[in-house]
Parts: structure tokens; C-alpha cells; sequence
């Protein structure tokens, strides 16, 4: 590695400077959903790039991986999205590739050298030392900034104006706004807003509008929190997670328009039925478990699983809903030829954030370790305790008397006189593994999916298999399984019998399901044939021709762009960053991201956190020691104050002194 030294000094201050240049401050938040989710994956790349250059943990082979995945996100990009954005996008994609080469041609030729020719014939790279005349011009291509002094650590505000008059392409689509919705019924209640059944004027089409409250959005995080859960669903592409159609924003709210499931969701089916059949619970877990491999593949993990987040769709399917908390990191492809090592799986993440619902929360994110996917796996473990069992395996009065639980005690695989099947106590004790490196999943979806308690399935095909409970509707505006007095008759399981004897006739409900999203498509998107390309990592459980059905269901955002009023800040900050409201946009929505980063500054949200942090922890480690009384009362006090039924978030714990042991 001496050999290249200055080269390697060369990458890293180029990395640095993208990741300066592209700071999220600077070009946040993007206005179109896809591309914002793309650009946020491609600088997680970036990042886990350098500190794995500073660590001297590059090999050529790491390389290629992270190339490959640029390419797939913009080839991503451009068949999902038709904003002006896109360039920008392109740009920041193209600059990293450049960079990238580099290193990689000159790592390749470095191990090469080293005797490795036969894996370098396999790789199919490109002769070195012709890719390295290519590189050398490459690298006088990229100017990346620099400050006065040398460093790398201001932001250049030439730079910043270029990325914003991409950003600023004019998009000549008509925006979508509230007016274009006729409200038929709230059917939700959501931590931050509520969820109504709507119907589009136009189309006549049915959507479930998630309307978050701006009044509950002014910490910056949570705003940030609300463009990460509506880039998500904008991109997901997969006929297990919840698709989003388009955003806006309201006087009052910041609207999200997504297919609407009108089968409820697995909370309320379990509160009028009770335990679930061990069948319909193992389909269930299956189609989240594609879901939750199709987002870890993105780098999504999803932090907040739970009856209430998975619906159920017209067909007895399963969807995964709510990306409110949820967290984007390093995209990596199960296919992919580099493979991490169960360190990086596990330790992905440090912010010491407890985010979640408390009966679901695993573990070691309670502990505040670092934490990966493996956390995701635990949440279905508890989902399909409940299933079974109806109630979560920790309960408690309030969320420390939960979080202490989760963390001490053991499950009980017997409960109320209920036992499950062998293989399916099996699987829940290994997915409840309280080490995270032990627990299933954690090498990858796989090992779920070969478990005895799940092989019998045909993962391929999931969506051709008739549920055990298909929901029964009047209308396209039934709301029954939404209500509140849940009539237990309605909930109606097909008999087993019926359902083995009768003729595979679900799928066209599928297809008429999956057809009401092209219609919506259709006013909009000039250029379909792009959509029904989409086949390159589709996820399992949709095999070539669930794949057409799939593309089908592509959810294509004609615009995610919020068009907000000048309400308050976040409001503002959201207008701001629209290039359509703007009338020299790209200047407009640099300046407003310095005001906003000034703002969020002098608000100084994190003064104190290392002492808090400290705090929380001791509180913490006293709960697993045992509470003593009066210890106890105290924290109650605390509890009291914060617990509520929902997910929840601490960003930095801030307790009163005052109530502290
Ligand atoms: P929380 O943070 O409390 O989990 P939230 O504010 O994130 O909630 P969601 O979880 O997205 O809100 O939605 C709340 C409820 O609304 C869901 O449990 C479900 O019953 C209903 N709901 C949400 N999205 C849809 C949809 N697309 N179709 C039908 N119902 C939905
Ligand atoms: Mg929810």
C-alpha cells in the first residue's frame, strides 16, 4: 500500500470533497422523492468509502462493489424519475465513479501483480495500465473545493451554485396539491397525523393520504425524519411494501398519497381474532420478511415493525407501511460479489438513537451499541410472537418497565394454555436471540427463509397463494376494517379445505389491484415504456411474471415535489428547496439550506449531549441491575411524562436532573 500513498492522500481529499460539496445541508432536501433517495444512498456509499480508505480496508473487489451500486442507483434514477433533478443527481454520480477508478484500477493492478491474475480474467477489468492514462485526466477533470487556508472543510459557495442551478431544471409537470383529493374517511391515527381514505378527482382513483401535522415538525430531525420516510416510499418498488404516489404540502400538513389497503392492518385483525392460525402467521411473516430484505438491499432499515405497520391488501397480502423511523445505510445487495463481514451487518450504525415502539425495540439498541439489520429481524421475531400468542412477549406498565424487560428476560414459548408448533418456537427463539451476531437473519434473508418453519414455502410465488383470510369488501370505499367497533363476524377465514380445492382464481385480484395504479400512472407519465423495463432487482417473491404485475404496481410520483406556503419555517424551507416555486431557484434553496443549517446551529440542539448521553445510560444499566423503589418512582415520573401507546424516538435523551436516582 506505501507504493500509492499520495494517490491514496489524492482519493481521500477527493472523497472529502464530495462529501462537502454534496453535504445534505447544502442540497437537501431534494424535491423529488426518488432522487433524494438515491443521492442519500450514493453519500453513504461515499462515507463508508473513506472511512474504509482511512481504515486500509480497500480492496479492489470492495471497489467494484460500490461502483457497481452507483450505477444501478443512477440507472435507478433515471427509469424512476423525470425531474430536472436528475442531472444533478448524474453529476454527483459521475464525479464519484471518477474518483472511484482510480483507486480501483490502480488496487487491481496492485493485486494483480501479486499473483492473482485468474480472479482479475474472472472480473472482466479493463487493461490497467490503458485505465490509468483514462484516470490520470479523470482526476484533472474533478476540481473539487478548497478553502484559503488549503483545507477541505468549507463549503465553497461556487460550488453550491453550480449544484443548485442543476438542481434548479425546470420541471414542467403539473404539481399535485389537496384540491386534487376529495376526503372520503379518516381510517388512521398516526403518532404525527392522521390517515384518511381519499379519492383522486381526476382518476377516480382510491389512495390513503398520510397527513403529518407541520405544527409537530418543527425539530429539524423530525422534519428530516418525514423526507427519509417519503423518499423511501417514493422509491420502494416492491409488491410487499406500501407504495407512495405523491407528496405535498397544505396549509397545515405535509401530504402523502399511497396505495391504500383496505384490508386494515395486522393489529386489528388480531385484536377481533385473537392468535392467528400458525398458516396465515407464517405467510404473513414471509411476505414481510421480502419486504424487509427487499429494503436492507437499499441500505433501508425499517427501525419501527409492527402489527400496525404491516396492512392487509384487497387480496389477503401483506404490506409493509410507516418509514417515519426509519434509517437509510449502505446499500448492499444480497447478489452483490462483495460481501460484508457480520461485524459491518451488526455494527452499521452508532448514533445511539432508541427509536422504535417499545415492545419491539431490540435489544441492543436499548443497550445504545451500535446496531444494524439484525434489529429488524428481532421486530418480526416479537410480530410473530404476537401472531401466535396475541400479546408481545415483554410487556410492562410503561416503557422502562418494557425496555427492561426486552433486555432481561427470557420469552415464554408457552402462554395462557397456548403453545406453538416446535419449528415455530424454534425460529422465534432464534430470531429473539438477545446477541445480535447469533441471531437469525443476520448472515442474510436467507437463512429465515431456509429455516424448517418457513422452507415449505415457495418464496417465488408468494403473491399466487391464496391467504387464509381474504379481506371482504363492498366497495372500493370500504373502510370496515378500519373501524372502530371491528364486527368479529367480518373477519371471516376461508376454510382450509375450501381453500386447497378451490381454482388459483386470487390472481386476477391481484392483477385488478396492481391495474388501478397504471390507470393513476397513465394521466401522467408520458413515457411508460421505462416503467415496464424495471426488472433488474426486483425482489423475490415476485418471479418473471409477478414482475410485469409488479411493474404494474409501480408507483411513478408524477411530482414529490412539496409546493409549501410560508406558514413557518419548515414550510418555508420546503418552498424554498422547490425549483417550481422559485424564481431563481437553485440560489434560493442554497441560501435557504445555509439559513436553515445557521438556524438549526444556534439552536444548538446538541449542547449538553454528552452528559445527557451519559445520564441515559446509567439509567439504563440501573434498569437491568433492578429498580429500587424508590429509584423506580422517580423514573415513572419521567415515564409518565413521555410514554405513549406509539413508536417513539429519544434523539438525545434529556431528563431533569432532578428526576434522575
Ligand atoms: P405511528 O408512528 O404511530 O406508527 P404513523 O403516524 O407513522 O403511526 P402510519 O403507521 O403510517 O402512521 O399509519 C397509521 C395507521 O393508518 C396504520 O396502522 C393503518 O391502520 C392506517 N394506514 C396507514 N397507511 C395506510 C394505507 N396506505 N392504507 C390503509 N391504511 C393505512
Ligand atoms: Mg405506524
Amino acid at each position: 500500500m506505501s507504493g500509492i500513498l499520495p494517490e491514496k492522500l489524492q482519493v481521500l481529499a477527493l472523497l472529502w470533497g464530495i462529501l462537502i460539496t454534496y453535504a445534505p445541508d447544502i442540497v437537501l432536501p431534494l424535491a423529488d422523492g426518488v432522487l433524494s433517495f438515491t443521492y442519500r444512498l450514493v453519500m453513504e456509499l461515499v462515507r463508508d468509502c473513506l472511512t474504509k480508505y482511512q481504515q486500509g480496508r480497500i480492496s479492489s473487489e470492495y471497489l467494484e462493489h460500490l461502483q457497481q451500486n452507483i450505477r444501478t442507483l443512477v440507472q435507478k434514477a433515471e427509469e424512476k424519475s423525470h425531474s430536472g433533478e436528475l442531472a444533478f443527481f448524474k453529476q454527483l454520480a459521475q464525479n464519484v465513479l471518477m474518483v472511484l477508478e482510480y483507486p480501483f484500477c490502480s488496487l487491481e493492478r496492485q493485486e494483480t501483480s501479486e499473483g492473482d491474475s485468474e480472479e482479475r480474467q474472472n472480473l472482466n477489468v479493463p487493461d490497467p495500465d490503458s485505465s490509468q492514462q483514462e484516470l490520470n485526466h479523470d482526476l484533472i477533470e474533478i476540481t473539487l473545493p478548497a478553502n484559503t487556508d488549503g483545507g477541505l472543510c468549507e463549503r465553497p459557495e461556487i460550488i453550491n451554485e453550480s449544484a443548485s442551478a442543476l438542481i434548479g431544471s425546470y420541471n414542467p409537470r403539473r404539481n399535485p396539491c389537496k384540491s386534487d383529493y376529495k376526503p372520503i374517511q379518516l381510517i388512521g391515527h398516526g403518532a404525527f397525523g392522521d390517515i384518511h381514505l381519499v379519492r383522486h378527482k381526476d382518476t377516480n382513483q382510491i389512495y390513503a393520504m398520510k397527513k403529518i401535522q407541520k405544527q409537530k415538525l418543527k425539530e429539524p430531525r423530525r422534519l428530516e425524519q418525514v423526507f427519509v420516510e417519503r423518499d423511501i416510499s417514493t422509491f420502494a418498488d416492491c409488491p410487499f411494501v406500501v407504495s407512495m404516489f405523491c407528496s405535498f404540502p397544505s396549509k397545515l400538513h405535509l401530504n402523502m398519497v399511497m396505495e391504500y389497503t383496505p384490508g386494515g392492518d395486522c393489529k386489528r385483525l388480531l385484536k377481533s381474532k385473537g392468535p392467528l392460525p400458525v398458516t396465515l402467521a407464517r405467510m404473513y411473516i414471509a411476505e414481510t420478511v421480502l419486504a424487509v430484505e427487499y429494503l436492507h438491499n437499499y441500505g433501508v432499515l425499517h427501525r419501527d415493525l409492527k402489527p400496525e405497520n404491516l396492512l392487509i391488501t384487497s387480496t389477503g397480502h401483506i404490506k409493509v407501511t410507516d418509514f417515519g423511523l426509519s434509517k437509510l445505510g449502505l446499500m448492499r445487495p444480497t447478489s452483490d460479489i462483495y460481501k460484508a463481514t457480520a461485524e459491518d451487518i451488526i455494527n452499521e450504525f452508532h448514533d445511539k438513537e432508541i427509536v422504535g415502539t417499545p415492545q419491539y425495540i431490540a435489544p441492543e439498541v436499548i443497550l445504545r451499541k451500535d446496531y444494524g439489520r439484525p434489529i429488524d429481524w428481532w421486530s418480526i421475531g416479537i410480530i410473530l410472537y404476537q401472531f401466535l400468542f396475541r400479546f408481545p412477549p415483554f410487556v410492562g406498565d410503561n416503557t422502562i418497565q418494557i425496555l427492561g424487560s426486552v433486555v432481561n428476560d427470557d420469552i415464554a414459548l408457552r402462554f395462557q394454555n397456548i403453545s406453538a408448533p416446535p419449528e415455530a418456537q424454534g425460529f422465534i427463539t432464534e430470531l429473539l436471540n438477545k446477541n445480535p451476531s447469533k441471531r437469525l437473519g443476520t448472515g442474510g434473508a436467507n437463512e429465515i427463509k431456509i429455516h424448517p418453519f418457513m422452507c415449505d414455502l415457495d418464496f417465488d410465488n408468494l403473491l399466487s397463494q391464496k391467504p387464509l383470510f381474504i379481506p371482504d369488501l363492498k366497495s372500493d370505499e370500504d373502510t370496515w376494517y378500519f373501524n372502530k367497533n371491528v364486527n368479529f363476524m367480518k373477519y371471516k377465514y376461508i376454510d382450509s379445505d375450501e381453500g386447497d380445492t378451490m381454482e388459483d382464481n386470487d390472481l386476477p385480484e391481484v392483477q385488478n389491484f396492481v391495474s388501478s395504479s397504471q390507470r393513476y400512472s397513465k394521466l401522467y407519465i408520458t413515457n411508460t415504456e421505462k416503467m415496464n423495463n424495471e426488472e433488474s432487482m426486483s425482489p423475490p417473491g415476485c418471479s418473471s411474471k409477478n414482475s410485469v404485475k409488479h411493474s404494474n404496481m409501480e408507483i411513478k410520483p408524477f411530482c414529490a415535489k412539496p409546493v409549501g406556503d410560508n406558514q413557518c419555517l419548515t414550510a418555508k424551507n420546503i418552498k424554498s428547496s422547490s425549483p417550481l416555486l422559485s424564481d431563481s431557484p437553485g440560489q434560493k434553496r442554497t441560501k435557504s439550506a445555509l439559513k436553515l443549517r445557521k438556524e438549526q446551529k444556534s439552536e444548538k440542539v446538541d449542547e449538553g449531549g454528552s452528559k445527557r448521553g451519559s445520564i441515559f445510560r446509567r439509567m439504563i444499566s440501573s434498569c437491568r441491575r433492578g429498580l429500587s423503589r424508590a429509584a423506580r418512582a422517580v423514573r415513572e415520573s419521567f415515564v409518565s411524562a413521555s410514554y405513549h401507546q406509539g413508536s417513539m424516538i429519544i434523539w438525545s435523551p434529556d431528563i431533569p436532573p432532578h428526576l434522575m436516582p
